[in-house]
């Protein structure tokens, strides 16, 4: 079982089974172009990263310019003007409250991050907190600090003996919304947790579950009530994704900690944030040496990164990528809409520029056999989708066009059409 391709070993694939991956030479704006010249539109931001679109001029100057000038510098007792900006633009867009950032390279280690400071600022504050508190199918990261917070299962059953106990409540199914909050008013109250940790509005991987704004805000409500830390996981709902620069604007909501990495850069470089209110900052606050807070990474606020980074709250701050945003949810609406009524699929939804919706299947589940032949379908229509299982969900960088939404929709609707024939 050896081939050529796999001296490369790449995440979440299974070389046994995909040996060729496809070779892409250049990304602009929705669209990738194959070393054999094909346009491919990429429906998923590339893992949902890409934001204003693959290689935005903005971006690409920013990172040449920063490039050439400093691009790295340890980031402990030493600091830059990148990273200054970019600070200081988000501690005004990000909600009203939170007022520090730490800086990292991916969304994992931002999630690592904020559960190092929910329990630093309890060690801190001499308080016997430790438990975390999660959400059924949640998805954090890969790390192992990440992965124990997560949902547990297929992606993680071989690492179980390192992960840490926590406690997990309900996703909040339609109608089921109020087995979710008295299962985190009983956490809260029973067992002291440190924190609770959440997507808020959708849970990505686990399948693109959304649940609305009013949940956000009860839970937070919940959490306060019993001094328990909210943390907002929004690597991936952050930037424009829910329809708001954050989700959780919607709810009105200000999280103790927020976790913020995806599209930071509009996707063009790694890099993360936690963001964090002064209290927890201040626990750590202190002459006492033993009190600092201890995490970095070699990159921390890498120059280059934080420039890239800068640039793209630059163009948040322009009224038109906002307009954009709504522009995308309204076309994405129009899309899904007819879907609906179509008896092939189920839990057909929308919240802001995501859609997802499942494919009825006898075999439902990540590992979904129609899975891989979903995949196969969508990339000989030049498509990049990667249903989730038997859920199919597009999340298209914000310069789509319609015609390009129409393209990616009728390839859903002849996908299901092409399954049933199987059938
Ligand atoms: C993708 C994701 C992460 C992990 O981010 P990486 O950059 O892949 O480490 C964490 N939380 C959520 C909600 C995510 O979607």
């Amino acid at each position: 079982m050896t081939q050529k391709n796999s001296a490369i070993w790449h995440p979440f694939t299974q070389h046994a089974l995909q040996d060729r991956m496809t070779k892409i030479v250049r990304g602009e704006g929705a669209y990738l172009y194959t070393v054999d010249n094909r346009r491919i539109i990429d429906a998923i931001s590339s893992w949902w990263v890409v934001t204003h679109g693959h290689c935005h001029p903005h971006i690409v100057e920013a990172i040449q310019e920063q490039a050439g000038k400093l691009n790295q510098i340890i980031f402990a007792g030493y600091t830059h003007d990148p990273a200054e900006k970019v600070a200081e633009l988000l501690l005004r867009l990000a909600p009203c409250g939170l007022d520090h950032v730490f800086f990292s390279d991916s969304g994992s280690t931002s999630v690592e991050v904020a559960l190092k400071m929910a329990l630093g600022y309890w060690h801190n504050i001499g308080k016997q907190r430790k438990r975390i508190v999660v959400m059924q199918h949640s998805y954090h990261g890969d790390t192992i600090g990440a992965m124990s917070v997560g949902a547990r299962g297929l992606f993680n059953a071989a690492y179980g003996p390192l992960l840490f106990d926590v406690s997990s409540i309900p996703f909040p199914a339609g109608g089921r919304e109020q087995a979710t909050l008295d299962a985190l008013e009983s956490a809260c109250r029973n067992e002291s947790p440190a924190a609770f940790i959440v997507e808020p509005l959708i849970l990505g991987a686990g399948g693109m579950l959304m649940y609305p704004a009013w949940m956000l805000k009860e839970m937070k409500r919940i959490c306060e009530a019993s001094d328990v830390l909210f943390i907002a996981d929004e690597v991936m709902t952050g930037w424009g994704r829910t329809g708001t620069l954050f989700a959780c604007e919607q709810a009105n909501v200000t999280p103790d900690i927020g976790c913020y990495s995806k599209g930071l850069t509009g996707g063009a470089l790694p890099l993360a944030v936690t963001l964090c209110r002064t209290d927890i900052f201040n626990a750590h606050y202190s002459k006492d040496r033993t009190r600092t807070f201890f995490h970095s990474s070699s990159y921390t606020a890498n120059p280059v990164a934080c420039a890239a980074a800068k640039a793209n709250l630059d163009l948040w701050q322009d009224q038109g990528s906002h307009q954009r945003l709504a522009a995308v949810a309204s076309m994405q609406e129009q899309q899904i809409e007819p879907f609906r009524a179509d008896l092939r699929f189920a839990n057909v939804r929308r919240t802001g520029t995501i859609t997802a919706l499942d494919l009825k299947t006898s075999d439902p589940g990540y590992l979904a056999g129609i899975g891989p032949k979903l995949q196969v379908f969508f990339k000989e229509r030049n498509l990049l989708l990667r249903p989730l299982g038997n859920t199919i969900y597009v999340m298209p960088p914000y310069c789509v066009t319609a015609a390009d939404l129409d393209e990616i929709y009728a390839a859903i609707g002849d996908a299901a059409d092409a399954l049933a024939r199987e059938h």
